[in-house]
């Protein structure tokens, strides 16, 4: 292919490449964009099963960009809408409030327990978040009761780690907002000075989170973007990126490259291959992979949640959702569905179950705890998610580095997205990203 000067090659086709895309489109520059699967939103698409559609993991777009969430609005118009719905934590059988709430958190943890957590919490010091690993951080800045209770059992779920070995950059925009002041005055004063991200109010797109990668796709253009285009090998001369390989076979001249793939994936693909020390930094980094499981179920509701998140090791998934209760046209009327997420490491446990054997976990699980009722589960959908989490432990941000130095010493090479660099991002900050990439 002949490459124009200027002409962008973006590899991968999730919210990080669509919106390099969408802007490089604004600015004139011609660019493709290569992705593996036949689709395109990655991470951040909304998944079709018959008359019901859900996200590829819990999502809700956060209003932490003014720049991001105005070209969200001006790309979507009035499907943009702002919902306010609960979440809650399942916790020893009952259902605590989150965003914490004075009454209810007394009734579900105890009198005694709520005051000690209230106590610890008010005379909590924050330590900077670099300078802990996630446990001191977690303890030091809630207090113990909070942090061993809702956060610290939670977190070594998700990431599949020690929390003595996580670093605490993952309490991150996860936690931002939930400062010891604002739960004191959650406890205090129920909603009434909460903030936004407490209060359980969030901007969601009609017809679930992939609108907004839908959006961006449509303004890429469909000749723009080639999905079934894996990238198998990326060749270059020691200084620059010259050459990438789709599915084994057709060769593209490459000018200047943004790739979002995975950075342990992209130091595989290389040719000829690294220095052998990149190598073996990239293979200390470890992502978290996710499992969706899906219930289609003939009842109106099964939850009042947006999430609920369930922190005990009894339960295989950390959190369950009920897309209707986010946008109503995700279910047909009379009928719901609840999405688990098992987060597993690539090999081992539930990632090698075969699907009916985990549908059949999920639903035992969801009706121990009475979420699953009376209401009859009638069919069920399993999706495997690769690299949904960067597992960032005390001693990775070196490692990063050595793989992003190399990778980002091409004179043409950029890295974004999150597992492209390694970084607990959102997707505001893929589109901040696409952004500035679409500049290079
Ligand atoms: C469970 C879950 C919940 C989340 N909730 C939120 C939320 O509430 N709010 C929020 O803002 N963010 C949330 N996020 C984060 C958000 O989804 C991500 O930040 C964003 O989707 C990452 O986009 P990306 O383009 O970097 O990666 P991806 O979406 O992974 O895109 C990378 C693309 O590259 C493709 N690819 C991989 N290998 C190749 C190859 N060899 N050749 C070609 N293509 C390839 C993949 O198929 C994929 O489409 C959540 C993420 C998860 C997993």
């Amino acid at each position: 292919m002949a490459d124009d000067n200027g002409h962008l090659t973006i590899l991968g086709g999730g919210a990080a490449g669509l919106a390099t895309g969408h802007y490089a489109a604004i600015r004139g520059r011609p660019f493709t964009i290569f992705e593996k699967s036949g689709h395109t939103g990655g991470m951040c698409a909304t998944i079709r099963h018959g008359d019901f559609s859900f996200d590829c993991g819990a999502h809700r777009f956060h209003d932490r960009v003014p720049e991001v969430t105005d070209e969200v609005k001006t790309l979507l118009g009035d499907r943009l809408r702002r919902i306010r719905v609960p979440s809650h934590i399942y916790h020893n059988g009952a259902l605590v409030n989150f965003p914490f709430t004075p009454f209810n958190m007394t009734k579900r943890i105890g009198a005694l327990t709520a005051a000690r957590a209230a106590m610890e919490a008010l005379t909590a010091r924050s330590l900077p978040g670099a300078a802990a690993d996630f446990e001191t951080f977690a303890s030091a800045t809630y207090g113990k009761t909070l942090a061993r209770m809702f956060l610290l059992n939670y977190s070594e779920k998700l990431w599949g780690a020690d929390c003595s070995r996580l670093s605490a950059e993952l309490a991150g925009d996860r936690l931002k907002g939930m400062t010891p002041k604002a739960l004191i005055q959650e406890l205090l004063n129920g909603h009434r000075n909460g903030s936004a991200h407490l209060d359980g109010s969030f901007y969601y797109p009609e017809g679930g989170i992939g609108a907004i990668t839908q959006a961006l796709a449509a303004a890429c253009g469909a000749d723009n973007i080639k999905t079934g285009a894996a990238v198998t090998g990326i060749e270059h001369d020691t200084r620059a990126v010259t050459s990438i390989t789709i599915n084994g076979r057709e060769r593209h001249a490459a000018h200047k490259l943004v790739s979002s793939l995975p950075c342990t994936v992209m130091v595989r693909l290389m040719n000829p291959a690294p220095p052998d020390r990149v190598l073996q930094s990239a293979a200390r980094l470890r992502f978290r992979n996710i499992i969706l499981v899906a219930l289609f179920l003939n009842t109106e509701r099964a939850t009042n949640s947006a999430t609920i998140y369930f922190p005990s090791e009894q339960f295989s998934f950390t959190r369950v959702y009920e897309p209707k209760n986010r946008c109503v046209s995700m279910s047909p009327p009379g009928q719901t569905s609840l999405v688990a997420e098992i987060p597993c490491h690539e090999s081992g446990g539930a990632w090698d179950m075969p699907d009916n054997q985990i549908a059949d976990m999920v639903e035992g699980q969801l009706a121990d705890c009475g979420i699953i009722r009376d209401a009859g589960v009638f069919d069920t959908a399993v999706v495997r998610v690769p690299h949904a989490y960067p597992v960032i432990e005390q001693d990775s941000k070196e490692h990063t580095a050595a793989v992003l130095d190399y990778l980002n010493g091409f004179a043409n090479l950029k890295m974004i997205g999150r597992a492209g660099t390694f970084r607990y991002l959102w997707l505001h900050d893929m589109i901040a990203a696409g952004r500035k990439a679409a500049q290079l």
